[in-house]
């Protein structure tokens, strides 16, 4: 029988889980999964059927019409199809953000996506970050990492990554939105963020991308070799 690999990371937005996680995919040659992504497309479809964020009702209404699937392009990007439509640059806008981080905190959201996102671990050799890999969908994941840094350093991150895409935002719209983001995600009942049981926890403020980078390289290979 073969055997996968899955790496869990988890964190807070803007540690660098994605950038990170995708460059370690690419090493090891394992698919890399962004969750994030998939709960910013239950979001696009939330608001394009015109329900509020925090309509638990209506969004549970709306599910069963939600067709998510992923394909990787040549370069490895995660592309999101939402009911046959790409949605992969939609997903980005900052007020996906808030969609995604306001229905994610629903149970029915969470179990809509729960199995989609475990099928990925039978099946491949994954490294998939999120919010609660570690402590939900993965549980059993040969190594778990919790990454954070300090709220200014992700912001400053974030909003660096945004200018790069063209996107207006300022600094303080940035840092709003992810100490919003953090307070919901920590606080919700449903799979709140926290480091999952023995995951190994890394603050990487002050850290280049390359310095965390090599970490978790030198984690992934410690546990691959045993
Ligand atoms: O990682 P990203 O910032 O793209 O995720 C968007 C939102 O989706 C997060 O703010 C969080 O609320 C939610 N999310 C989640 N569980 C995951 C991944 C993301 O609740 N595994």
């Amino acid at each position: 029988m073969s055997r996968y690999y899955s790496v869990a990371i988890d964190g807070p937005s803007g540690a660098g889980k994605s950038t990170i996680a995708k460059m370690c995919a690419e090493r090891f040659g394992f698919l890399y999964i962004d969750t994030g992504a998939i709960y910013r497309t239950v979001g696009v479809a939330v608001r394009n059927a015109g329900i509020g964020s925090k309509d638990e009702a209506g969004v549970t209404a709306v599910l069963p019409s939600i067709d998510i699937a992923i394909r990787h392009d040549g370069n490895g990007l995660q592309r999101m199809i939402l009911n046959g439509q790409d949605v992969t640059d939609e997903i980005r806008l900052p007020e996906i953000s808030i969609y995604a981080s306001d229905v994610s905190a629903m149970p029915a959201v969470r179990s809509f996506l729960l199995e989609k996102q475990r099928e990925f671990a039978r099946t491949n050799n994954v490294i998939m970050d999120g919010r609660d890999i570690g402590t939900v969908v993965l549980p059993d994941a040969d190594l778990k990492i919790f990454l954070t840094a300090s709220p200014d350093e992700r912001a400053q991150r974030r909003f660096e990554e945004l200018q790069l895409r063209g996107t207006q935002a300022t600094y303080d719209d940035v840092l709003r939105d992810i100490v919003y983001r953090d307070t919901n995600d920590s606080r919700r009942s449903a799979a709140p963020l926290r480091p999952a049981e023995g995951a190994v926890i890394l603050d990487t403020t002050g850290n280049t991308l390359t310095q965390s980078f090599e970490l978790i390289c030198g984690l992934i290979e410690e546990k691959m070799s045993r």
